[in-house]
């Protein structure tokens, strides 16, 4: 009776854990990963000291280790992230998830457990086999009673495809001004950091420009705030158009952008400038039926290299420098600093 007893506590104990197993929103399964067992023999055969760039430069040894990991139990969350109907069918098509990328996470994953951790855990993409691609996390934990034979290890597949597309566009909110969709003040700064670094590196030449509309005062007096910004939203649009792919442009400040012109010298920013301010000259920008206006920029230039150009800063100084000039002398016109 005792016997029975206790029997039934533990089927029932089994068919709870099964519940909570099957019916996880999480992805998991168990593996036996005693291959790593085996792999780490052969490494020691081998007297392999830096594990890693072997097994880097051994991807067959990756692609058969991974071949004789054995999944155990795999539950239905896992089952749909992987897009399979069921767990032979899994099993079956595994190989196909073996990729280049994945070549460098195992080895990563082999590492962690050949030195003796408990705990592995990455971010990768998944490609299910219905072809639908994932952002997700994974964690493969060895529990303690198994750290010696690496029979089971748990495995959990998050599916963060939504928070990675949250902090992509969080990241975008910080490097790009919400009005124009240009590269806002910081990031242009820091891509101009970063430019200016690669042309000493190379000696090669290095332009900027300064470029501020003139009179934008007047637009908001006259039509509001509103028509105002949808009027610096246009020139930002007309300014990209006008430049190169490989040039950077960025809002500077209110009416006023900044345009880096990798491997030009500052004779060609000119020429690019005088393009630019011929654009606008002939292009109208409408501000409701009937009305329009015209809009002309003062563009300071500034070039690398140059004696009195010894840093990035130097580049912004200059061109704003040149760009006042050019306000000065009558706007709507070009000056090298
Ligand atoms: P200047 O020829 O000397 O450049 O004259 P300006 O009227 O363009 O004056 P300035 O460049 O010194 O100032 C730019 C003005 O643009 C200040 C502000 O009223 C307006 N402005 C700045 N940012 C924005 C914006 O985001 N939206 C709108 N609607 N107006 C802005
Ligand atoms: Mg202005």
């Amino acid at each position: 009776i005792f016997m029975s007893k206790a029997k039934t506590a533990l089927r029932r104990e089994q068919e709870r854990y099964k519940l909570i197993f099957e019916n996880s929103s999480v992805a998991i399964w168990e593996e036996d990963l005693s291959a790593l067992l085996k792999l780490r023999e052969d490494l020691k055969r081998r007297t392999v000291t830096n594990i890693r760039k072997y097994l880097l430069e051994h991807p067959e040894i990756i692609r058969r280790t991974y071949e004789e990991i054995k999944i155990l139990n795999i539950n239905a969350a896992a089952l749909r992230l992987a897009g399979a109907e069921t767990q032979e069918q899994l099993i079956e098509n595994l190989g196909k998830f073996f990729t280049r990328e994945l070549t460098q996470i195992l080895v990563d994953k082999f590492v962690t457990f050949l030195q003796g951790k408990d705990f592995f855990q990455t971010e990768l993409k998944v490609k299910s086999f219905r072809g639908k691609v994932y952002d997700a996390l994974l964690k493969v934990s060895i529990p303690r009673e198994h750290s010696k034979t690496l029979r089971h290890a748990v495995v959990t597949l998050e599916d963060i495809t939504e928070s990675k597309k949250m902090e992509r566009h969080l990241r975008n909110l910080a490097q790009i001004d919400s009005l124009t969709k240009l590269y806002n003040h910081r990031t242009i700064i820091q891509r101009l950091e970063a430019e200016f670094a690669r042309a000493q590196r190379y000696g090669s030449s290095l332009s900027v420009m300064m470029i501020d509309v003139d009179h934008f005062k007047v637009i908001n007096d006259a039509y509001g705030h509103q028509k105002g910004d949808q009027i610096i939203r246009r020139v930002a649009g007309a300014l990209k158009e006008s430049i190169r792919q490989v040039d950077i442009i960025g809002r500077y400040g209110g009416d006023e952008f900044f345009i880096i012109l990798p491997e030009t010298k500052a004779q060609n920013a000119k020429i690019a400038a005088a393009r630019i301010q011929n654009i606008f000259t002939t292009r109208e920008f409408t501000i409701r039926a009937k009305t329009a206006v015209k809009i002309a920029l003062s563009i300071g230039i500034s070039g690398y290299p140059s004696p009195s150009v010894k840093e990035a800063k130097d580049l912004i100084t200059h061109s704003d420098h040149a760009m006042y000039a050019a306000k000065k002398s009558g706007r709507n016109r070009i000056m090298a600093g």
